[in-house]
């Protein structure tokens, strides 16, 4: 039998960094068993639906590379790159959904109070049996022994989330549900609500909460929290899904960085850690360093440039053989996308300014008119020869190459760090440097 998984979010605005994770999980899992991942957006809660909400989970999943299977064909190429199917949404199954509800009212396992509609549920302790968990049985609260019935559909009319999501794993044929353990309580409503239908119920396998560092639990507002912040803080999706992947799950040899197809090929359920996993944003940082360091220079200058456009510096107004020297010379320096504005912006300014506190001396400027002559000569404007001239102008004027590296530096970029000095003035090029060391030589 092919493995079925499904990503059930419901559309809040957010995507957790948890429910990232459940999504991750449940894609391995597919990819690992050559199965299906559904992706099935629970919105029938209709006062909180919004299109834009859907595209914050739309967005999340294509960010991070979670493509999935199958849903209804729309006209709008809705789905991941390869097609044009949407994902499932429970607002248009409400047809299946009213069958399923008159099925149980003809078992006599549904009846109706108070314009409300309530299932009967078991009467006895019910035991869950999880991949990850293990059994755990769930006995009645004492309010449940006198009454354990619930509404599955609200006097409204609107069906409840415990029935609609047992009637769509069902109608799905979903055969795995990989979900966070906070449902791990629902799960005895879920059971008996599949055994009413008289179906064999799913495996289970509840993964265990993300915590913050201080093992406290991860609420809306603390950092990391939202998946979206992830791109804004200059994270590459490989770093943040090994990094995800880290979070509740361990490959064997406990290494850190692991390539997305050996995780493939080793992830399986019940190597889930059963312990909560603890939010670390530097080990994050770390990685993302590390996959910065290991990315082809085409895909470090695509993120780059994304980045820097998003951060307002048009780097995609100037020629790409240009921007790609520039950001080269930026590959080693960063792990993290925001600070390559600091390395990078002056390739993409006219005018350079000095940051705050820096300045050149009225031998710094002679020093520039030194090289400025030196440099003006030069046929070859590479690192090569940009050296030599520089350690010659260094001997004639007697002076250490740091008196010349600095003010140069401080001429091209404005700034006292960055990329490596030779580097970057052959990617400039000889009129920008030039035009850049009359600007400095002539200012107050
Ligand atoms: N809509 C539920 C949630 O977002 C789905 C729970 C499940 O995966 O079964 O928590």
């Amino acid at each position: 039998m092919s493995v079925r998984v499904r990503f059930a979010p419901s559309p809040t605005g957010f995507l957790h960094i948890g429910g990232a994770r459940t999504a991750l999980f449940n894609w391995l899992y597919a990819r690992h068993m050559q199965g299906t991942f559904v992706l099935r957006i629970e919105d029938t809660d209709t006062a909180r639906n919004t299109q834009e909400a859907v595209d914050v989970i739309l967005n999340g999943l294509r960010w991070l590379g979670l493509d999935w299977d199958e849903g209804p064909v729309t006209s709008a190429a809705d789905g991941p790159s390869k097609g044009a199917y949407g994902p499932y949404f429970q607002s248009q199954r409400a047809d299946i959904y009213k069958v399923r509800i008159e099925e149980l009212k003809a078992k006599g396992l549904a009846y109706e109070q108070d314009g409300a509609i309530k299932f009967r549920m078991e009467r006895s302790p019910i035991v869950i049996p999880d991949l990850v968990v293990g059994n755990v049985t769930r006995e009645l609260t004492d309010r449940e022994k006198l009454d354990p019935d619930f509404v599955i559909v609200r006097s409204d009319g609107q069906p409840v989330f415990h029935l609609v999501n047992v009637i769509d794993d069902l109608e799905m044929k979903i055969t795995h549900v990989i979900r966070g353990e906070d449902h791990l309580a629902n799960t005895a409503k879920h059971l008996a609500l599949f055994r009413a239908f008289g179906v064999e119920p799913p495996k289970y396998a509840h993964i265990p909460l993300i915590l913050n560092i201080d093992g406290s639990k991860m609420s809306k507002r603390d950092t990391g929290a939202s998946l979206s912040t992830y791109l804004e803080e200059g994270y590459a999706p490989e770093s943040v899904v090994n990094y995800l992947y880290l979070l509740g799950w361990s490959p064997k040899e406990n290494r850190e960085v692991v390539p997305l197809k050996e995780v493939i090929e080793m992830f399986d359920l019940p190597q889930i850690l059963r312990h909560n996993a603890r939010f670390d944003i530097n080990k994050l940082h770390w990685i993302n360093g590390e996959y910065i360091k290991s990315m082809t220079s085409h895909r470090f200058n695509t993120l780059a440039a994304d980045a820097l456009e998003r951060l307002g510096i048009a780097v995609r107004s100037y020629p790409p053989d240009y921007v790609d020297a520039a950001l080269a010379t930026a590959k080693e320096k960063v792990k993290q996308f925001t600070e390559l504005p600091q390395f990078t912006a002056f390739y993409f300014k006219e005018t350079v300014e000095l940051e705050p506190g820096a300045q050149l001396t009225a031998a710094d400027k002679e020093s520039l008119a030194a090289l400025r002559k030196a440099f003006g000569k030069l046929d070859a404007f590479n690192v090569e020869a940009l050296t030599a001239a520089l350690k010659q102008v260094a001997a004639e004027r007697k002076v250490k190459m740091g008196a010349l590296v600095h003010p140069t530096r401080l001429a091209c970029t404005g700034s006292t760090v960055g990329p490596s000095l030779y580097h970057l003035l052959e990617v400039l090029g000889k009129e920008q440097v030039l035009k850049r060391f009359d600007r400095a030589i002539t200012s107050l």
